[in-house]
């Protein structure tokens, strides 16, 4: 098969999903399946409905669009706050979107209006981690505006931490929320349906706490698509870790000496990663680079290390593995290089049908 690829296993995508909504259902927690990290996939965005998602998020409405076309019918949200000059097509392709700014809602509502769609709009809060959100003390101040505009429907509230500085949900953080929420009812005078309490790294928070107060949404991405969490980036308990595998291919193998030589200067992309080691090893060439993913986030086979990159080429020390050229490699995927992999024009994307397993009775 052609390399670059990157394979994805639906039926793990769709287990995870599985997975996780079985674990917070009880706490009265309903997952939203972020198909982000995948382009916004039709294939993902199936595997995580059937694994009983609520609806599916993007942050890019290209992506909702891409998903609207593709039939799907379930309840679609923007993460991105709408940008004012996309909110014709916000309106058209999203059922929901989150937002933060009264100029962006005033689009929403003419865009609304003239396209005669209803849309649903969540307002995020600021809790500290410094990305989108409007502070605290004028939540109530952007959601009475928000009722007032005619065309969106004021649905809820929602945060989200540990994106931009990495802090982490807590429960007083989640206990604020919770407070706001009921701010908001009081001058509105209309229930929220959504209190949307953040994204994968609300997980350790959200299956511990014996206290969720109005929190009954999550947005979750990583979690559901890698199986990792974001706050430690360790595997959890029970979920696929594997869903997506990165294959290249080797074009050149030969000994080398351990150390570059020559009066050494930068390199194409900056400084040079030292070279470890002395005498010779054994290289391999990878027909894929910066361009394609983020050689920092992939985990080739145990045995073989990544010495370097760049923009079309991989160098890693085979040791004694018997790599040849033509012979393909599989690299696991962090966050950040799977949303790279999965943008790059040059890396091919191939659903793995899962293997059906025939019962004997
Ligand atoms: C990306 C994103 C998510 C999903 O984050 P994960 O860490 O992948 O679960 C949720 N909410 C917003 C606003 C996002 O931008």
């Amino acid at each position: 098969m052609t390399a670059p690829r990157v394979e994805i296993r639906l039926d793990h995508i769709e287990a995870n999903a599985r997975t996780l909504v079985d674990r917070l259902a009880p706490r009265g927690i309903r997952v939203t399946g972020v198909t982000k990290a995948a382009l916004g996939s039709p294939g993902v965005a199936g595997a995580l409905l059937r694994g009983g998602a609520s609806g599916i998020a993007d942050s890019r409405v290209e992506n909702l669009a891409r998903l609207r076309s593709a039939g799907f019918g379930a309840s679609l949200t923007l993460l991105r706050s709408p940008t004012p000059s996309q909110a014709r097509q916000v309106v058209t392709h999203a059922d929901v979107s989150l937002n933060s700014e009264v100029v962006v809602l005033d689009a929403l509502s003419r865009a609304a209006r003239s396209e005669a769609r209803d849309h649903a709009v969540i307002l995020m809060v600021e809790l500290g981690d410094l990305r989108e959100g409007v502070a605290v003390d004028r939540v109530v101040d952007l959601a009475r505006a928000a009722d007032r505009l005619t065309g969106i429907e004021l649905v809820g509230l929602g945060t989200n931490l540990a994106c931009q500085c990495g802090v982490a949900p807590d429960q007083r953080k989640m206990d604020q929320l919770t407070r706001l929420v009921e701010d908001v009812e009081g001058v509105t005078g209309a229930a929220l349906s959504v209190v949307s309490g953040g994204n994968s790294a609300n997980l350790d928070w959200a299956l511990s706490t014996a206290e969720v107060g109005r929190v009954d949404e999550l947005r979750l991405g990583e979690a559901l698509l890698l199986g990792t969490e974001p706050l430690h980036r360790r595997a959890i308990d029970g979920l696929h870790t594997d869903a997506f595998t990165l294959f290249a291919e080797v074009i050149e193998v030969q000994d080398k000496p351990a150390q570059p030589w020559g009066t050494l200067a930068q390199t194409a992309h900056g400084a040079p990663a030292p070279r470890p080691g002395r005498g010779t090893v054994r290289q391999a060439l990878v027909a894929v680079g910066r361009q394609d993913t983020d050689p920092d986030g992939l985990t080739p086979a145990e045995g073989l290390t990544i010495l370097g990159a760049s923009s079309d080429h991989l160098v890693l020390d085979v040791g004694d593995h018997p790599l040849a050229v033509g012979d393909q490699v599989a690299f696991a995927l962090a966050y950040g290089a799977l949303v790279r992999a999965m943008t790059s024009p040059y890396v091919h994307q191939v659903e793995v049908a899962p293997t059906v397993v025939p019962v004997r009775r």
